[in-house]
């Protein structure tokens, strides 16, 4: 490998040359060049050595000299490594043809006749000792590039092999959280599913109280449980969305149901208000969806004392066609947060304040996990607020629009066209909310904010109204008195009466004269409409009080009654079944239990069965292949097989596919709750006797 001259400024110029004059002269016409450096070297046999210790920039040559010949000199500077690129300007006694084209061919660059020209020497050392310097130059740039890039390949492997046990690391991590949570979730079904039963024996208040305790500790733990399980599938990647048609009204009332009665517990108006231009149907991930709505409900219900929470949704048209923006807002009016502090409350384990985790609970990742489930659904997520005045968290998806029918339950509303209401009601938005329901149903809509309004619009002359709504909860009102007083202006003369209220009245027909029907808050347009189209088409006495009783009581005749199933267990662990096998028993079921899939193939042979609640791990045979087998044995008779709904402490992205590629028919994660397993047992339970 050649290197550069130690001094890249200066040209170094060896001379090979026997003769002392020769040498001489040359040093006298170099001399004062700048940046020449000059050496002789006479002794021909050292010249080599010389020139390799030297690293001249230009040799210059005698051809004739005693011993040595000046060409074999030359071979051999071409031959040495170390001098090879050197250039070579030969000196010859004369201007021979023959002499020159044999240096030439040798290796030599330049070819003068002795004693040449002091300019014309200068300038061909000048000129040739550029070139070269320059290709030096050249060679060690494009050396250490290549050393760079050659670090860089290194570095890249390097990366590449730590990313590898990086991602080996995260799905240890992963596999590690999804067996602790089932691990976790296992006994806590049994907590759960046992405290849930034990409510429902007698108990004193004082043990009512503490077990209530232990069951809304174990509901907490749960949430923890989720929320850190959640958090780790979408920081490794592992989340992935799914594309089905749902009701996106539904989606957000069934978020509101969920906290319904936390927000009627402190007496928040928890309010649902969708601009009609919001599609009916959309397709997207509800569940996804429904998990960042309940979450920032959660907490403006959590953070708010008095006042109201309200979710609006609106949409625009997307970025690209067969694309929909929707756009939500849940506002509360509660504490806020300072500004501050806003922008840390989006990160991962983060409060604003750790006094308000002593007060309220939570892990802190609720919201991380909001604002990275929006941006899988390709938003964002922002928040306005201001301390003391309450928090409007923001947030919008892309969805695609979907079928654009209206919803089954609304078409009944035609027996509202042209019907005139009165609404009293305290709430600016839950009012705005009906007047949304009065233009889409075809009634009109009075409405009063106060009772003392309402008691005006009732007692003016010639005003009649066909229904009364009327808040059960208004403040300072005593509910049973205030519909009396309001019965007995004339304006309520032929009207039928209807109550609205976030508690769970346990009033029937009976004990409240003249009431025509409940509405649960937050309103449902499905009840609301079912309410308010038996009022006034005047259903029968029976199916008034079943109407009246809907929302609030307990239905009268069991599930079972109305369903009869025949219904298999199988859970290898002894409190689960237990817990499952009681919880059927409060449906009015009998169920029989097994312990593995095994048993469960085995029991299928004696006895007939309609549904089998299957857990998925299990010992000798699990869930999943016990699935495969009954499906390969029904191929013949699918609409004879029994539906099998997984039950498993799994939560992990895949585990729902697993089971439903098993030949599950459906799912429902542990610990369970009743109004999950009845959902199940109604979903499959009509689908199977209607076949059979
Ligand atoms: P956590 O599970 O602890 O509630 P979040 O990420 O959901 O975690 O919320 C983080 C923090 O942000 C809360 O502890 C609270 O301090 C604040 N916060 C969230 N929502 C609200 C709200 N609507 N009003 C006031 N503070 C809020």
């Amino acid at each position: 490998m050649t290197t550069l001259p130690s001094n890249n400024y200066d040209v170094m110029v060896l001379l090979v040359d026997d003769q002392a004059m020769v040498g001489e002269a040359i040093r006298r016409a170099l001399a004062n060049q700048p940046n020449i450096d000059f050496h002789f070297c006479s002794v021909p046999g050292d010249a080599i050595k010389v020139a390799e210790q030297i690293r001249p920039a230009v040799i210059l040559q005698d051809l004739v000299m005693p011993g040595v010949d000046g060409l074999t000199l030359v071979r051999q500077y071409r031959a040495n490594p170390a001098t090879k690129d050197i250039p070579i300007i030969v000196l010859s006694t004369k201007e021979e043809p023959a002499v020159k084209g044999e240096a030439f061919a040798a290796g030599a660059n330049d070819y003068l006749v002795k004693l040449p020209d002091k300019i014309e020497l200068i300038a061909r050392i000048r000129h040739h000792s550029k070139a070269y310097l320059n290709q030096l130059q050249r060679d060690a740039a494009y050396r250490a590039l290549r050393e760079s890039q050659q670090q860089l390949v290194d570095s890249n492997t390097a990366l590449i092999s730590l990313n590898q046990k990086l991602e080996e690391a995260t799905r240890a991590k992963s596999e590690f959280l999804a067996n602790m949570s089932h691990e976790i979730r296992t006994p806590m079904n049994g907590v759960i599913g046992m405290t849930t039963l034990l409510l429902d024996t007698p108990l004193n208040a004082e043990q009512r109280d503490f077990v209530e305790i232990i069951r809304s500790s174990g509901d907490s733990l749960l949430t923890i449980i989720n929320d850190v399980l959640d958090f780790s599938k979408i920081e490794s990647g592992k989340i992935e969305l799914e594309t089905h048609p749902y009701g996106l009204r539904q989606c957000v009332e069934e978020a509101l149901e969920l906290l319904a009665p936390k927000a009627a517990e402190k007496g928040l108006d928890l309010v649902a208000s969708i601009e009609p231009s919001v599609p009916p149907f959309v397709v997207g991930d509800v569940t996804r969806l429904r998990q960042v709505i309940v979450n920032l409900v959660g907490n403006a219900v959590k953070f708010t004392s008095q006042g109201e929470v309200v979710v609006s949704v609106s949409a625009r048209a997307g970025d690209r066609p067969g694309e929909l923006g929707l756009h939500f807002a849940v506002s509360d009016t509660g504490i806020g947060i300072p500004r501050e502090k806003q922008d840390r409350l989006f990160q991962s384990f983060s409060q604003v304040d750790s006094s308000t985790t002593r007060e309220f609970g939570g892990t802190g990742l609720g919201l991380a996990i909001s604002k990275r489930l929006t941006e899988l659904m390709g938003g964002t997520m922002s928040v306005e607020s201001e301390p003391g005045k309450g928090s409007t968290f923001h947030f919008n998806i892309k969805v695609r629009p979907g079928a654009d029918e209206a919803p089954a339950w609304a078409h009944g509303a035609a027996a509202l066209r042209g019907k005139r209401m009165l609404v009293l009601e305290d709430n600016a938005m839950q009012r705005r909310v009906l007047g949304q329901f009065a233009q889409m149903w075809g009634f009109e809509l009075v409405e009063a904010a106060s009772v003392a309004a309402a008691e005006a619009t009732l007692g003016a002359p010639g005003r009649s109204f066909d229904l009364l709504l009327v808040d059960y909860d208004l403040p300072g009102e005593e509910g049973r008195v205030l519909v009396s007083r309001l019965r007995a202006l004339p304006g309520a003369a032929g009207a039928k009466m209807l109550l609205l209220s976030a508690r769970r009245l346990r009033a029937s027909g009976d004990q409240l004269p003249d009431v025509h029907g409940y509405v649960g808050k937050p309103i449902r347009p499905a009840s609301l409409l079912e309410a308010l189209v038996r009022a006034v088409t005047g259903a029968s006495q029976q199916e008034k009080r079943a109407a009246a009783a809907s929302p609030f009581a307990a239905e009268g005749r069991s599930l079972a009654e109305r369903l009869p199933l025949r219904l298999l267990v199988a859970d290898d662990n002894a409190v689960n079944q237990k817990v499952a096998l009681m919880m059927l028993k409060r449906l009015g079921y009998n169920g029989d239990a097994v312990g593995n899939g095994v048993e469960v193939l085995r029991a299928l042979e004696t006895k007939i069965y309609d549904i089998i609640l299957l857990d998925v791990q299990m010992p000798e045979m699990d869930g999943c292949e016990a699935a495969r087998r009954i499906c390969v044995k029904w191929t013949a008779l699918e609409h004879e097989r029994p539906r099998m709904v997984a039950m498993t402490g799994n939560a992990m992205q895949g585990d729902r596919e697993r089971c439903l590629a098993a030949g599950m028919d459906d799912y429902i994660s542990k610990p369970v709750r009743v109004e999950e397993l009845k959902a199940a047992l109604e979903r499959w339970g009509v689908r199977v006797r209607s076949q059979r």
